[in-house]
């Protein structure tokens, strides 16, 4: 093998590798990051911002406040037996993408699990998360989907935000149970977890 033959060899094994990695984590369907990848991305900025607390600015991102929200798509499994899987499939798609639109480039949003969706809000206190969600939530509503234009398709979300000592599963959880009010009470709308 000539020198020039294995640099090649090398560029190709190394695309393979960012591929895979990719690959390892964005969920396939949605493109959106994974559970394990933003539950790690979490508690990294959580452990930023609890060492700034601790007088330790070295490993500080710039921002003292983050919040999560927790999105679940409103009766998907209708959606699923009227329109059939494919459909289905198609609404979580779009349902993904405008939530990620509306978002900043460095906030993480990821597939929690089948039509759930978590994302987290850098430097956003609850007041800016709650107008963040409010705005998504409108977007969601308006959606048009053009081989079914009667279909409407709403989310409701889940709101929390950091305090001392959080850990990304305690914000999951609150921002889990502000979703659960928001569902019990009408759906299509928004809950924060200090509502409760
Ligand atoms: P609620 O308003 O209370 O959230 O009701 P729901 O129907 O959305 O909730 P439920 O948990 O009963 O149903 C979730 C459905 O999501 C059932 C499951 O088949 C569907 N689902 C999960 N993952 C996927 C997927 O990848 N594609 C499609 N098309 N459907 C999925
Ligand atoms: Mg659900
Ligand atoms: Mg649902």
């Amino acid at each position: 093998m000539t020198e020039s033959d294995l640099q090649k060899k090398i560029e190709s094994l190394e695309k393979q590798v960012h591929e895979l990695e990719k690959d390892l984590i964005h969920d396939n369907l949605t493109s959106l990051k994974t559970r394990s990848f933003f539950e790690e991305e979490l508690n990294t900025y959580l452990s930023a911002i609890a060492n700034v607390d601790l007088g330790k600015r070295r490993e500080w991102f710039g921002f003292k406040n983050l919040s999560v929200l927790f999105f679940d798509i409103d009766h998907f499994k209708q959606i699923n037996d009227t329109y059939g899987h494919a459909m289905g499939d198609t609404v979580l798609r779009d349902v993904a993408k405008t939530i990620s639109e509306d978002l900043r480039e460095g906030d993480t949003v990821a597939r929690w699990g089948g039509e759930e969706v978590v994302a987290c809000l850098l430097g956003a206190d609850e007041t800016d998360a709650k107008r963040k969600a409010e705005s998504i939530r409108k977007k969601i509503e308006k959606l048009i989907f053009d081989s079914n234009p009667d279909l409407k398709v709403t989310i409701s979300i889940g709101v929390s935000s950091n305090f001392p000592k959080a850990r990304a599963e305690d914000l999951v959880k609150n921002a889990d149970l502000a979703l659960y009010k928001a569902k019990r009470t009408g759906r299509n709308k928004v809950v924060a977890f200090s509502e409760l």
